[in-house]
């Protein structure tokens, strides 16, 4: 049974008053009017496709300064509750906003303590915030490794309006790695259009994985199909980007035109088994 790493909780209707996330839609050629009702509905359609167990993605932007992601904050909380109802079959990173400074750990804390968040997500470009800031980022970082909790990156270009490039570029993991190397991260999107970067510093950093997500199966770069049957088959994840790839449309791709690459094991590790071992499952 698989594991999508990278599920996001939105709705249609929070998905409208969102600026960047309707541009994101544009990006995907979404229908938005198929998009979700309810978040109810993220159980029910990974269901469908057979995938076990998501991880779901809080958001915080509710001290960032650019305006169009005023309406962008998911509330841990919130995130914290859709995973309470779903018998353990959704687990929840939280959101922060390092431009909160001291008060985004504090809230890391109580997220982790209090509702019993299990990793941390953060897109640096939502944040206007860059991967390796030392004044903002690191002191999240370090709470992160204190706690053992996983911290997955979105890296590489984004489809959200509005935004920047330039704070997700993936070399700059690479610093990260050197200041927390028993962090674990994970890098979203294999960084594309730096998938080499990603493959490279995931080669040098044991303690870093890659998630495909956002990907149609069909449309994965040959040098990360290489990589994820040779030397790196122990760290790529599963994931959707749920709801901008929906679940039977990812698995059905999958099985027409990836699956078949792969070398035998391979594909229990990526669906299943890595996403286990990067939350200590086993
Ligand atoms: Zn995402």
């Amino acid at each position: 049974m698989s594991f999508d790493v990278h599920v996001h909780p939105w709705t249609r209707d929070f998905m409208k008053k969102n600026g960047p996330i309707m541009k994101a839609c544009d990006f995907f050629n979404l229908d938005v009017d198929k998009l979700p009702a309810s978040t109810a509905q993220i159980l029910d359609e990974m269901e469908a496709a057979g995938v076990a167990r998501g991880v779901i993605l809080g958001q915080d932007t509710s001290s960032t300064r650019n305006p169009a992601f005023r309406n962008y904050t998911l509330r841990n909380d919130e995130v914290a509750g859709i995973a309470a109802k779903s018998k353990d079959r959704l687990i929840p990173f939280a959101g922060v906003d390092p431009n909160a400074g001291p008060l985004a750990v504090k809230e890391l804390k109580r997220a982790v303590k209090g509702l019993g968040m299990r990793g941390l997500k953060i897109h640096s470009s939502a944040n206007s915030v860059y991967i390796n800031d030392r004044a903002l980022m690191f002191p999240i970082y370090e709470y992160c490794e204190e706690v053992g909790i996983p911290a997955l990156l979105h890296t590489g270009t984004t489809g959200l309006g509005d935004t920047e490039i330039r704070y997700s570029k993936p070399e700059l993991v690479d610093e990260v790695c050197a200041a927390f190397p028993d962090l674990k991260l994970v890098m979203a999107h294999f960084g594309w259009p730096w998938p080499e970067v990603t493959l490279a510093i995931a080669l040098r950093r044991p303690n870093v994985f890659i998630d495909i997500s956002g990907w149609a199966p069909r449309y994965i770069p040959q040098s990360v199909i290489t990589y994820l049957n040779g030397p790196l088959q122990d760290r790529f994840l599963f994931g959707t980007d749920y709801p901008m790839l929906r679940h039977k449309d990812w698995m059905d791709d999958f099985e027409a035109n990836l699956k078949h690459k792969l070398k035998p094991g391979v594909s229990e590790k990526l669906l299943s088994g890595n996403a286990k071992r990067l939350l200590d499952q086993g």
